[in-house]
């Protein structure tokens, strides 16, 4: 049995997550499940797959979950705050950890699952763009296995030889062709963005998405973290990079090579895939997604991303050119940001503005040779600084 720890077990990824273990649960065994808040959700996720831990990040959470699983036989320990996610992420009876956290609150956890050796099961991307150095330094020393779980990056992943950690000039890749479907705003009147709702914002057209990610998908900030995702996962620069509009989500990604050829990963919009390839990895699992009909599919476009209209692409593209601490302030503004959208207090526009202006704010350091605490302290100071940009912007 494969010992399984669920970061983020009641969010999007993790419900897909749990959906894949009970299908194989004669090979996978949830050894803990996660929360930050939401106790009646994950009490229910321990009834029904009844692992050893159970952790919530808020401490009044997790003691509502004892309540609630009070009368339950065989409960889960139940533990409490980034401590209880960093144990459960080494624990030594656990192989996979999927890292399911949303936003730069999943570090902590995922950089203990690495420095442990698991095989990380990476959707939180935010980890690697405030810390990708430190990410990847601690999965070289423990030996860890990083896997993609976004689905451009499990696409790369799945177009490239083996052996593409030697450095993809010498597996004769050209560059990465990174998909984004432009979300639901693709078409939208530029002029009529300030008047976009939360929930125009969150109606994603082809996937179904937390609340962070389907805003990111709409301000396309979420390719422009992918960017610095591959950049770091993939060992390459934003010059080998391009990102291309492709509405129907049907290709995940496609990789050029030097001989012409361009390998592409196809699939139906469905995260069950890349989680079901990522966990049995080399080998290949029942995911329960519906085989793709590319009758019903009938056609497949491709535009250049209009930058104008996404200012957020552009500005991550920045933060990857520059390095340094560019990447995790452009994070920690856009998440103050989008929250702040989200509760109705800036406009649409306003995140790219937040985001852009915290950037000039903040001057850029150097991370060589700097540890968590100098890039928790970063982040900190982007947060609070994103935040009074913010309030100055309220609507
Ligand atoms: P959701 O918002 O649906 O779920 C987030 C999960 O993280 C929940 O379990 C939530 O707990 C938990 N959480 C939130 N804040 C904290 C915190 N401070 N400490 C500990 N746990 C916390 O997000 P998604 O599942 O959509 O996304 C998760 C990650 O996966 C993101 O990084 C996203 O970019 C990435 N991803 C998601 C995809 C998708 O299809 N959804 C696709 C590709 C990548 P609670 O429920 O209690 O709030």
């Amino acid at each position: 049995m494969i010992g399984v720890t669920l970061l983020g077990a009641t969010g999007s990824i993790g419900v897909s997550t749990l959906d894949v273990l009970a299908r194989h649960a004669d090979r996978f065994q949830a050894v803990a499940l996660t929360a930050n808040r939401d106790a009646e959700r994950l009490a229910e996720q321990c009834r029904q797959h009844r692992p050893k831990f159970a952790v919530m990040a808020d401490a009044d959470a997790a003691m509502r979950l004892r309540d609630l699983l009070a009368d339950m036989p065989q409960r889960p320990e139940i533990l409490s705050g980034v401590e209880g996610l960093e144990q459960v992420a080494a624990l030594p009876e656990v192989d996979y950890v999927m890292a399911a956290i949303v936003g730069a609150a999943g570090l902590r956890p995922t950089l203990a699952a690495a420095r442990a050796g698991k095989r990380v099961l990476l959707a939180n991307k935010e980890s690697l763009v405030v810390a990708g150095a430190l990410l990847m330094e601690a999965v070289a020393e423990s030996g860890a296995e990083l896997l993609p779980i976004d689905s451009e990056h499990n696409a790369i992943f799945q177009c490239l030889p083996p052996n593409f950690t030697d450095g993809l000039p010498k597996v004769g890749v050209k560059r990465i062709l990174l998909t984004a479907s432009g979300g639901p705003l693709r078409d939208w009147p530029i002029e009529r963005l300030s008047a976009v709702t939360p929930e125009q914002a969150c109606a994603h057209p082809t996937w179904a998405m937390g609340r962070k990610i389907s805003v990111d998908s709409a301000t396309m900030m979420n390719k422009g973290l992918e960017v610095i995702e591959a950049c770091w996962l993939f060992g390459t620069d934003t010059d080998h990079i391009q990102v291309v509009v492709h509405p129907q989500s049907v290709i995940h990604s496609l990789v050029q090579y030097e001989d012409g050829s361009v390998l592409a990963q196809l699939g139906n919009p469905d995260m069950r895939t890349p989680i079901t390839h990522a966990m049995a990895w080399p080998e290949r699992l029942d995911s329960g997604v519906a085989p793709l009909d590319l009758f019903a599919v009938a056609r497949l476009d491709f535009q250049e991303p209009d930058l104008m209209r996404f200012p957020c692409l552009a500005l991550a593209f920045e933060a990857a050119r520059l390095g340094g601490t560019a990447p995790a302030v452009l994070n920690a503004a856009n998440e103050i940001a989008v929250a702040a959208f989200l509760e109705r207090q800036i406009d649409l526009p306003g995140i790219a503005a937040v985001v852009s202006e915290t950037l000039q704010t903040l001057p850029n350091e150097s991370v060589q040779g700097q540890g968590l605490e100098f890039l928790l302290d970063v982040d900190q100071r982007a947060r609070d600084c994103a935040e009074r940009l913010a309030r100055e912007r309220a609507i």
